[in-house]
């Protein structure tokens, strides 16, 4: 089995060397659009790229609109703020997930709660959603949410779009609307993901993308916050430029903002990337279907995602029935120049957030000891 997995994944990259799980591509005008920067010499916050690629993540998004960031970290951040998440405020998300997914929380000063992860999905779970809120939640006499022992006040659900796959966004959202909770999407992992007819990140009231080295698309470091009415982009828009007031040449802001505009020359990269988008998506549905044929006639899981009909299939993803194969398995592709990964270590046991509220997180814990993705870089 262990020579079987190995021949193939050498055989679809057609190589002997070093495997990376996920590297980027550059198969179009990548060189050109940057050089063009270059020569522009609008190579920082202002430029035609930096519109071009707004209006490309707006269109293929079908959100109202988007602005592009200097990472997704800063992305969720801005759409956290937006939010209205104040100091000492509660914010539910997934313990399986990135630690930016947190970090962020904790820059708004305010602490994560730790709920289940579904395993049909990998993201947030509704039910169990619903059942920390019916366990330790009360609405206030402000129809605000608020935790029944500390009263801290329950302001967002923060879903996170595991690898790709998206949460039950219709059950979420009914669930935030009911106890008047903001539903802010972590899609970093999900361009090219659709929950139904809706792109990922558009259906809470804030979406934020990333465009890291690692992720289905890059611009070197980069994301986008899709937001869903004018009112918002605006705001959104003067935030990021330092609240600085319009003018041609006074410097006058009118309360504290952030530096957190995409670089022209980052927006250039990314505008050949998303060129190629389709492309890329065709080649890495391919290389699914490729893993989940050979994984069919295995004792492995290759894990197919319920809630979508378009999927990026940005990392493939199997499951093991123990951790101990999982392990074993992972330490022989390694030893081949393979190199899967694992997933995070869950964000609940993690010595900065290991204090704060969680239910018992089944899944995550089952998850975290048997998940692997495997190597998912776009094919030739
Ligand atoms: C990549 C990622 C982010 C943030 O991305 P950066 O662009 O690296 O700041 C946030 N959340 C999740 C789940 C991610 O995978």
């Amino acid at each position: 089995m262990n020579k079987k997995i190995i021949n193939f994944v050498q055989d679809v990259y057609q190589t002997k060397d070093f495997i990376p799980l996920h590297a980027p591509i550059f198969i179009g005008k990548e060189k050109k659009y940057v050089n063009d920067a270059l020569d522009s010499t609008y190579v920082s916050s202002i430029g035609k790229y930096v519109d071009d690629f707004e209006k490309r993540i707006k269109e293929y998004t079908n959100t109202s609109k988007a602005v592009v960031t200097v990472n997704g970290t800063a992305a969720l951040h801005t759409a956290l703020y937006m939010a209205g998440v104040k100091s000492g405020d509660l914010v539910i998300t997934q313990s399986l997930t990135f630690v930016a997914t947190c970090n962020v929380i904790h820059h708004m000063n305010a602490e994560p709660v730790f709920v289940d992860v579904s395993s049909l999905s990998l993201g947030l779970c509704p039910n169990a959603l619903e059942s920390y809120l019916e366990e330790y939640a009360l609405i206030n006499s402000d129809g605000a949410c608020e935790h029944k022992i500390t009263h801290q006040i329950i302001r967002a659900v923060v879903p996170m779009h595991t690898f790709g796959h998206p949460v039950d966004l219709d059950e979420i959202s009914i669930i935030c609307s009911k106890w008047n909770i903001m539903l802010i999407e972590d899609a970093a992992e999900s361009l090219g993901s659709f929950y139904k007819d809706n792109h990922t990140g558009t259906v809470g009231s804030y979406g934020a993308l990333s465009f890291n080295g690692n992720k289905i698309i890059t611009t070197g470091g980069g994301g986008a916050i899709l937001t869903k009415t004018f009112k918002d982009y605006k705001r959104v828009k003067h935030i990021l430029t330092t609240a600085k007031i319009a003018h041609p040449y006074n410097y006058v802001h009118d309360e504290v903002g952030f530096n957190y505009r995409m670089p022209n020359i980052n927006a250039s990269l990314g505008l050949a990337q998303i060129e190629d988008f389709s492309e890329v998506l065709s080649k890495k549905k391919r290389l699914a279907l490729m893993y989940k044929n050979f994984f069919k006639d295995t004792r492995i899981d290759f894990f197919e995602p319920i809630n979508t009909n378009k999927q990026n299939n940005w990392l493939n993803t199997i499951i093991f029935s123990s951790k101990y194969e999982r392990n074993l398995f992972m330490r022989v592709l390694i030893e081949n120049d393979i190199f899967p990964r694992p997933p995070w270590k869950l964000m609940s046991k993690i010595n900065f957030f290991k204090e704060c509220f969680s239910d018992d997180l089944s899944n995550s814990r089952y998850l975290e000891e048997r998940i692997l993705n495997i190597p998912s870089s776009t094919i030739k």
